[in-house]
């Protein structure tokens, strides 16, 4: 499942094809994605301006000049492809590549800068739908998250506030997507580690009884800032299916810490750790019992 840094590598490689330009065509190949593309997708979208690329959580966001926003979301195993016309044959290689993976190309765009940019999600767990831009408040799919971890609202002060009293583990209160948004099991490992805290540790602990952030909480803040950062970077982590727009791998899956390295030697410096995977919550935890307390 991609995580913020991948959502974000795949929204820079769509700003140049799609920000700013209009939708010229809208292809519709199958509306049966993880939720039905609406009939009148297509219609919507058709003659209107990208008027800015952004992002929530792990929904992309296209405003149009029609007032609408375009919702989109990867699902599980979904791509964005970007086909450039700057060289003059992006049609050529389009169809080349259509070829190989015209069975799941469910909607492709023809934008007036010369890109054509394809959706692609064998597992169709991925989708896309259209809300006025007034109602984006009261969209299910976005209301109650949390604050962006990259931006102002989130600091040590905001996370303690939310961790307070809580008796649930730090991971758990880091996945938990209205306390911040983005984060997955890979990130919140990273950070965990990063900040050298237990995963196990209970959540309220990184504040003080009044709901004060205490040091804890200031160094969490700043791990999670630098992980994702850092990913984002490198193109995010290709651990499955997550691919940038130009079809490359994103490459910070090479510079994981402790996410999939059970059994290896902890990386801090002057650690003598091994890396111990566990399970919480049903989903699996890597982190170094040493020197993350
Ligand atoms: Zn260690």
């Amino acid at each position: 499942m991609p995580e913020l840094p991948e959502v974000e590598t795949v929204r820079r490689g769509l700003e140049p094809a799609m920000q700013g330009a209009r939708f010229i065509e809208v292809e519709v190949r199958r509306r049966d994605l993880r939720w039905p593309l609406p009939k009148d997708f297509a219609r919507r979208l058709k003659g209107n301006t990208v008027t800015g690329l952004g992002r929530r959580a792990k929904y992309l966001l296209a405003d149009l000049s029609s007032g609408d926003v375009l919702i989109m979301h990867l699902g599980m195993s979904g791509s964005f492809h970007v086909f450039h016309d700057a060289t003059g044959n992006a049609l050529g290689r389009y169809h080349r590549e259509r070829a190989q993976h015209a069975a799941h190309d469910h909607v492709v765009f023809r934008m007036s800068s010369g890109a054509i940019v394809t959706f692609n999600d064998p597992r169709r767990f991925g989708s896309m739908k259209i809300v006025p831009r007034g109602k984006l408040d009261a969209e299910p799919l976005l209301e109650g998250l949390g604050p962006e971890p990259l931006g102002n609202a989130f600091d040590a002060a905001m996370l303690a506030r939310a961790c307070t009293g809580k008796r649930t583990s730090l991971k758990a209160a880091l996945l938990d997507q209205r306390i911040v948004a983005g984060l997955g099991n890979i990130y919140v490992c990273e950070a965990l580690h990063r900040a050298r805290l237990s995963p196990k540790r209970p959540a309220a602990t990184i504040a003080t009884r009044s709901g004060a952030p205490n040091e804890r909480a200031a160094r969490l803040v700043e791990a999670i800032k630098a992980v994702l950062n850092d990913a984002i970077a490198a193109g995010g982590s290709s651990l499955r299916d997550h691919k940038r727009t130009d079809g490359e791998l994103g490459m910070f899956q090479h510079r994981f810490r402790v996410y999939d390295r059970e059994g290896e030697n902890c990386p801090t410096p002057g650690c003598p750790g091994i890396v111990r995977r566990i399970v919480q919550n049903g989903r699996a935890t890597f982190y170094c019992p040493s020197c993350q307390k």
